[in-house]
C-alpha cells in the first residue's frame, strides 16, 4: 500500500529547513530581489546546516538523504525565495549526472569536496543557436590524445560566477544529434573558460546568472561522464533525479502566495466583508490549494520512483510541467487577491509573479516538456 507519511527524520529535516528559511530566508528575500546581490553568506549557513547538497552519498562524505528528502528541503527554499534557492537548484541539476552515471573516482574528485567546504556547481546545457532539448549541441568536445579540446558557448548558467565545478553538455559527435552529446565534468578555474555578466532580469534576481565560454579549454579524459555519446540518456536518468526537486521549489512558490493571499483575504474588506468571503476570491484560494496539493503529491511521486530505483523521465516530465505551470497560475492569482496593491512592489506578491514565470521557461522550457511528453504518449516522432 502507498504510504505518504513522512518519518520523523524527515518531519526534523522539514521543520529545520522551515526554520531556517523563516529566519534566514525569508526576512531577505526583499533586499536580494532588489539588489540582485548573491546571498552566499546564507547558502553557506545553509551548507553549515546540511541542507545544501545532502544527497551527496555517506560514502563521499554527504549524508545521503533521498531525493524524497531532499523535496522537503526544496519545498520550504521555495516557499522562502526562489531568487536564494536557484543556487541549490542549479547545484542539484549540475551533481545529478554525476551521481547517476558518474565513476567512484569522479565522485571524489568532483562531489568529496562539496562536502568538507561550501561550494556550489553550475548547470551549462542550453545555449545561443541550438536548444539542447532538439538534442543539439554546437558547443563541441573533441578527442585529442588523452585530453578533450572544447570550444562553444552557454547562454544561461546558474551559479557559474561562484562555481567550483561546470557540468557541461557538449558534442563529441557534432553530426550525430542525441547520439553524439556527451556530458563532462570541468574544474572551475580551467585555463580558457570564461564567465560573463548575467545581464537584468525579470525575476530570481538573487540567482548568480551567467554566461561562459569554453575557448580551446583542455580537459583530462576523466573528466568525460559515462562513454560518448552517452549524454542524451544520462541527463534523462539525472532528470528524473532532478526534477521532483525543481517542482517542490514551485510547490514553495506557490504555498507562500497562497498563504499571503490567505492571510490579506482576511484582513481586507470590501462591502462589509472580508473578501475571502466573496466567492471569486474564495474560488481562487481553493484552486491555489488543490493545484498545490496535486503538484507536491507528483513531485513526491515522482521523487519516490527515483528512489525506489524505478526511474521513470515521464514521470518526473509530468510532475515538473504541472508545478511549474500551477506556480504560475498561483501567483498570478495571489496578485489578483492583492488587487491594486499586488501589483505594488510594497506588497511580497508581486515578486512571486516575477519569480514564478522564471521557472517555467528556465531548464529546456515547460512547452518543449509536453511536446515530447505528448509526442510519447500518442508514439509518434518529431
Ligand atoms: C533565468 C534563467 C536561468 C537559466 N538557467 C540555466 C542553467 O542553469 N543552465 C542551463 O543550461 N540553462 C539555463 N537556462 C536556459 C534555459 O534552459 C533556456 O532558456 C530554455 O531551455 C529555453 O531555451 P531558449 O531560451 O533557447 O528558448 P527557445 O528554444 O528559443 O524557445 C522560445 C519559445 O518557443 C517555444 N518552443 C521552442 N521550440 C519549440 C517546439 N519545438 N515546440 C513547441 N514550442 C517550442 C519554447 O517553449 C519557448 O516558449 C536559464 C534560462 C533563464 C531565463
Amino acid at each position: 500500500m502507498t504510504d505518504f507519511k513522512l518519518t520523523d527524520e524527515q518531519r526534523q529535516y522539514q521543520q529545520l529547513a522551515r526554520d531556517f528559511v523563516e529566519k534566514e530566508i525569508a526576512p531577505r528575500a526583499a533586499y536580494h530581489d532588489e539588489t540582485g546581490e548573491f546571498a552566499g553568506d546564507i547558502l553557506r549557513k545553509a551548507w553549515e546546516l546540511g541542507l545544501v547538497g545532502a544527497h551527496i552519498p555517506e560514502r563521499y562524505g554527504g549524508l545521503g538523504l533521498s531525493t524524497l528528502d531532499g523535496c522537503l528541503i526544496a519545498e520550504e527554499f521555495g516557499a522562502g525565495c526562489t531568487g536564494i534557492g536557484a543556487a541549490l537548484d542549479g547545484n542539484n541539476l549540475a551533481q545529478a549526472p554525476l551521481l547517476v552515471a558518474g565513476t567512484d573516482e569522479q565522485k571524489k574528485e568532483f562531489l568529496e569536496p562539496m562536502t568538507g567546504d561550501f561550494s556550489l556547481a553550475a548547470y551549462c546545457a542550453s545555449e545561443p543557436g541550438s536548444e539542447l532539448d532538439a538534442l543539439k549541441a554546437t558547443t563541441t568536445a573533441k578527442r585529442a590524445g588523452d585530453e578533450y579540446v572544447i570550444n562553444g558557448a552557454k547562454s544561461w548558467c546558474i551559479n557559474a560566477g561562484v562555481a567550483r565545478w561546470h557540468c557541461l553538455v557538449a558534442a563529441t559527435d557534432p553530426a550525430g544529434g542525441a547520439a553524439g552529446l556527451s556530458v563532462f565534468v570541468i574544474p572551475g578555474d580551467t585555463a580558457g573558460i570564461a564567465v560573463g555578466e548575467g545581464g537584468k532580469r525579470m525575476g530570481q534576481r538573487a540567482a548568480d546568472l551567467r554566461a561562459v565560454t569554453f575557448r580551446d579549454v583542455k580537459v583530462p579524459r576523466r573528466c568525460l561522464v559515462g562513454r560518448e555519446g552517452d549524454g542524451a540518456r544520462i541527463l534523462g536518468l539525472a532528470a528524473a533525479r532532478a526534477y521532483p526537486l525543481l517542482s517542490c521549489s514551485a510547490v514553495g512558490l506557490g504555498r507562500s502566495a497562497m498563504e499571503h493571499s490567505m492571510r490579506y483575504s482576511k484582513q481586507r474588506v470590501t462591502f462589509g466583508l472580508p473578501i475571502a468571503s466573496h466567492q471569486a476570491v474564495a474560488f481562487m484560494v481553493a484552486d491555489m490549494d488543490k493545484d498545490i496539493c496535486a503538484a507536491r503529491l507528483l513531485a513526491w511521486q515522482a521523487a519516490w520512483l527515483s528512489d525506489s530505483g524505478t526511474v521513470s523521465g515521464t514521470q518526473a516530465v509530468i510532475a515538473r510541467t504541472f508545478a511549474l505551470d500551477m506556480a504560475v497560475r498561483v501567483a498570478v492569482d495571489a496578485v489578483q487577491v492583492f488587487g491594486g496593491y499586488g501589483y505594488s512592489r510594497e506588497y511580497p506578491v508581486e515578486k512571486l509573479m516575477r519569480d514564478a514565470k522564471m521557472l517555467q521557461v528556465v531548464h529546456g522550457s515547460g512547452n518543449l516538456h509536453k511536446v515530447a511528453l505528448g509526442r510519447q504518449l500518442v508514439g509518434v516522432g518529431r
